[in-house]
C-alpha cells in the first residue's frame, strides 16, 4: 500500500479528489464519473471503484486498514447525502449523490451496448443467480461470466479466484457488504483477471428482487435511507452512525481539525 509515498502525493494533487474524514471521494458528476468507468474498463490493469456513504466513512474512521483500502481506490464516488452534506458544510464541492446503483445500472447498459462480461460474486446462496437472471432480462446483450454466492470460507476462495479467473469477466461486482467487500477487492486485486472490479453491496439483493428501490419521491427528497430503514427497521443501529457523523462534521469544522 502506497499511502505515503508517491501515488499518495500523486492524488493529493488530483482536484477532483475531495477529503471527507480522511477519506478519498472524487468530486465528479455522474457522466465524469461514468468516463473514468469506461477508460478503466479499457485498460490492462484492475481498477477498484468503491461507493463509499456516511457509515463507511464512519468505519474507516476507526479501522485504518478499510481507510487506506478506500484511499487505494481508483474512483470513490459519493453515495450518501452525509457526505452531500458534509460537502456542503465545508465547501468541497462535491457536484452531488451518486446511488451505486444507479451507477452500476449504468455500467450494465454499457456492457449490454459494447457486449462486455460481467461476474457477480456475494449475497445468500441464490441471489446472485436471482441477480443475473435479472439482468440479463433486461440485457439480453451482455455476456454473463457466472456468479458465486457470498458467505464462503477461506479455502474456497481459491476455487473461487480461479473461477473467475478462468472466465475473465470484463466487470466484477462483490457483493458482501461493507467493509468485507472492499477488503475482498483490495486482498485479491493482484490476482484477479478483471478490468474493474466494483463494490457493489445490497445492490444485488434489488436486482434479485429480494428487495426494492425507494420510490422516486424519497430519492428526490434524499430520503432513500429512510425508506431503507422503515423496510428493514433492523438497519435502525447501522444508521446511529449518521447523526454522529454530522455531530463530528461540525465538530471537526468548528475546531478546525
Ligand atoms: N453479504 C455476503 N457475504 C457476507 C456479508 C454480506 O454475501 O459475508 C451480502 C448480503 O447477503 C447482501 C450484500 O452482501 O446481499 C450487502 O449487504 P449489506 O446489507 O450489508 O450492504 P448494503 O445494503 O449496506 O449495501
Amino acid at each position: 500500500m502506497i499511502i505515503n509515498g508517491q501515488k499518495e502525493e500523486n492524488r493529493n494533487m488530483d482536484t477532483n479528489i475531495v477529503r471527507i474524514m480522511g477519506v478519498q471521494i472524487f468530486k465528479l458528476g455522474f457522466d465524469e464519473a461514468f468516463m473514468k468507468f469506461v477508460k478503466f474498463s479499457k485498460g490492462n490493469k484492475l481498477r477498484m471503484i468503491f461507493t463509499p456513504n456516511t457509515e463507511m466513512v464512519m468505519i474507516a474512521n476507526k479501522d485504518k486498514e478499510f481507510k487506506n483500502i478506500l484511499n487505494e481506490s481508483d474512483l470513490n464516488i459519493p453515495d450518501g447525502y452525509g457526505l452531500i452534506l458534509a460537502s456542503k458544510i465545508n465547501q468541497l464541492e462535491i457536484v452531488g449523490k451518486i446511488a451505486g446503483i444507479d451507477f452500476m445500472t449504468k455500467i450494465l447498459e454499457y456492457c449490454n451496448r459494447t457486449g462486455s462480461s460481467i461476474f457477480i460474486l456475494g449475497g445468500s446462496e441464490g441471489v446472485a443467480e436471482g441477480a443475473i437472471k435479472g439482468i440479463e432480462s433486461m440485457y439480453k446483450n451482455i455476456e454473463i461470466k457466472g456468479s458465486y454466492h457470498g458467505y464462503f470460507d477461506e479455502q474456497e476462495e481459491y476455487h473461487i479466484i480461479d473461477k473467475i479467473n478462468e472466465k475473465k469477466p470484463d466487470i466484477l461486482f462483490v457483493a458482501l457488504g461493507a467493509p468485507k467487500q472492499e477488503k475482498w477487492i483490495y486482498k485479491n486485486k493482484s490476482i484477479l483477471n478483471v478490468k474493474v472490479a466494483m463494490g457493489v453491496g445490497g445492490s444485488i439483493d434489488v436486482w434479485a428482487g429480494l428487495s426494492k428501490r425507494a420510490p422516486k419521491i424519497f430519492i428526490n427528497f434524499g430520503l432513500e435511507w429512510f425508506y431503507r430503514l422503515i423496510k428493514q427497521p433492523s438497519r435502525i443501529k447501522r444508521m446511529m452512525v449518521i447523526p454522529q457523523f454530522i455531530i463530528k462534521t461540525y465538530y471537526d469544522k468548528i475546531f478546525n481539525r
